[in-house]
């Protein structure tokens, strides 16, 4: 009984004490959330250059940070502006209805683009690069809630060079999204957020920075016979980039759209994106008021160099050791600015990339590419034999076929005779390992990851009939360069390094997804998490 008594005693004391710190203290958060996308990047990229990356860049994330080494995309398809909506919305197309950077649309009768808004105007150009929002996207993201957390004190700007890239991480409610504008190779946004720029973005925009960048050619940062893991320089299946598949890329030959069409696929687009944020965080005076802001930054240019060249090239390799000078150069900046330990800061990416084919098969190793428009000519032309009906496919897009069901009714066909013909038929090409009809997803009988990936990128409303899956290291494109958009881990196994306000340095090997990213943040601010989150904590991460 008396030890009872002191126990409870204790439990008192130790009640009271919890309430009186909790009373005493304020809300800790940190000045400055800081994104960042790597678009493209491939979580073994941390590894593959490792011992050629200095201290400050990605070694200060991996050895002063927390990093969560198997982190899976959890739907398909793995494309730019579902990875951007899904990292900061922690949801999932299913629930997010952004199920890719294109998917056609029944009710518009067209593939529609996911950023694309036509009640809006471009701001700071007179293209039409700025009809862009967020319009598309359904739920809000955790830039959204960190607004709705403060009352909207809080400031969230996006940033980067695709318009996607910057106007889905920085939400609806964000209070600017800058992307760039290749006929004018300035940063534009669009009436969504404001009617003008304000003065900084056109100062920043009359110092044609990327022209200053584009008079020097890209040439590697160190001797070329020092690239030891890539392939060498002059390969059949590389794209080129300023009118030359091998360095030095001559960018100083090109002038206006030609030279920013360019300046993209090149890694001067990564230290012009961090120009531009720097100027952001100096102009708007981000992380010095008593609100949490939040700065989402996408670099586009590993995706735009990766798709050209492949994982294997001295292009990917060099873009890396340059982008990890950049972040270690941000980082200092960051650090002066506003404080050590006073932002947090998160890297990931929006998917990663395959091989190339021909390099894979130069290696013996199985891959190989098929068209999406071939698929639905060869289907087309087969189903008319069969049922004498042209076009019962409208479009193959995300490896999804949309069946034609008002041809369909008023041809009198049966419909599951066209959904088990178009079944048998994609079973029947090389590059295909199976397919099934989405609608009865649960019924089919194929392995649990795939369908679990399938079955998050499906939406009742938007998606397509039938899926195909294709072979490892098969996709949709040309005999040069590469893609993404699979559930292979090659497309869907991503870096995710914590670092700064609140992180503690170490690592975790469990398997945690993309969806887990914005929860986490939010458990980190406490705030609500966004309103289509599917994921979890982190809690390795928050602890
Ligand atoms: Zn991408
Ligand atoms: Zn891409």
């Amino acid at each position: 009984m008396k030890k009872l008594n002191i126990f409870f005693l204790l439990f008192i004391v130790i009640s009271i004490n919890a309430n009186a710190q909790t009373a005493n203290s304020t809300l800790n958060r940190p000045k400055l959330v800081v994104g960042v996308v790597v678009d493209q990047m491939r979580w073994d990229y941390l590894y593959r250059y490792y011992d050629r990356y200095g201290q400050d860049g990605f070694k200060r994330l991996l050895t002063k940070g927390f990093s969560c080494e198997n982190t899976f995309i959890p739907y398909t398809p793995t494309h730019t502006a579902a990875g951007h909506t899904c990292v900061y919305t922690g949801s999932v197309p299913a629930v997010n209805g952004i199920l890719g950077n294109n998917w056609y649309s029944r009710a518009d009768g067209r593939v529609v683009y996911c950023a694309e808004d036509n009640s809006v105007k471009t701001v700071g150009s007179s293209s039409d690069a700025g009809l862009m929002s967020p319009k598309n996207m359904w739920t809000t993201t955790i830039t959204d809630e960190l607004r709705l957390a403060t009352n909207f004190k809080s400031k969230v700007i996006g940033i980067a060079l695709k318009d996607r890239g910057a106007i889905l991480p920085a939400g609806h409610s964000a209070n600017a999204a800058y992307w760039f504008d290749n006929a004018t190779g300035g940063w534009i946004t669009s009436t969504h957020y404001m009617n003008d720029l304000p003065k900084w973005v056109k100062d920043f925009n009359a110092k044609k920075l990327p022209d200053t960048y584009m008079s020097k050619d890209w040439n590697t940062l160190y001797p070329i016979n020092t690239y030891n893991q890539s392939t060498s320089d002059n390969k059949p299946y590389e794209n080129a980039v300023a009118g030359s598949g091998t360095f030095p890329h001559a960018t100083s030959k090109l002038k206006g759209k030609a030279a920013y069409d360019a300046f993209r696929t090149t890694p001067y687009g990564n230290t012009f994106t961090i120009d531009m944020a720097k100027a952001a965080i100096e102009s708007e005076q981000l992380g010095k008021s008593a609100n949490t802001d939040f700065l989402t930054v996408s670099f586009s240019s590993p995706d735009y160099i990766g798709h050209s060249f492949g994982p294997n090239s001295i292009e990917a390799e060099d873009g890396f050791l340059r982008l990890d000078k950049d972040l270690s150069n941000f980082f200092q900046y960051l650090d002066t600015k506003i404080g050590k330990g006073q932002y947090l800061l998160f890297l990931t990416a929006d998917h990663g990339a395959a091989h190339i084919p021909g390099f894979m098969t130069e290696n013996k190793i199985p891959a190989g590419l098929a068209s999406s428009a071939d698929i639905k000519k060869l289907l087309n032309d087969e189903a008319e034999k069969q049922f004498g009906v042209k076009d019962i496919i409208i479009s193959v897009i995300n490896y999804q076929l949309y069946l034609n069901y008002s041809l369909i009714g008023e041809k009198k066909l049966d419909e599951e005779a066209v959904t088990d013909f178009m079944l048998t038929r994609l079973k029947a090409h090389p590059g295909i390992a199976g397919a099934v009809n989405l609608h009865e997803l649960n019924e089919e009988t194929i392995q649990q990851t795939i369908k679990e990936r399938l079955s998050n990128g499906y939406n009742q409303i938007l998606s397509g009939d039938i899926q195909f899956i294709f072979k490892p290291q098969w996709f949709d494109g040309r005999s040069k360069g590469t893609s993404h958009g699979v559930w292979n881990p090659y497309d869907s196994h991503i870096p995710l390094l914590w670092y700064g306000w609140g992180i503690k340095p170490g690592k975790s090997n469990r398997e945690v997804y993309m969806t887990d990213i914005a929860p986490t943040v939010a458990a980190l601010l406490r705030i609500q998490m966004p309103n289509g989150c599917v994921g979890k904590v982190i809690e390795e991460v928050v602890k």
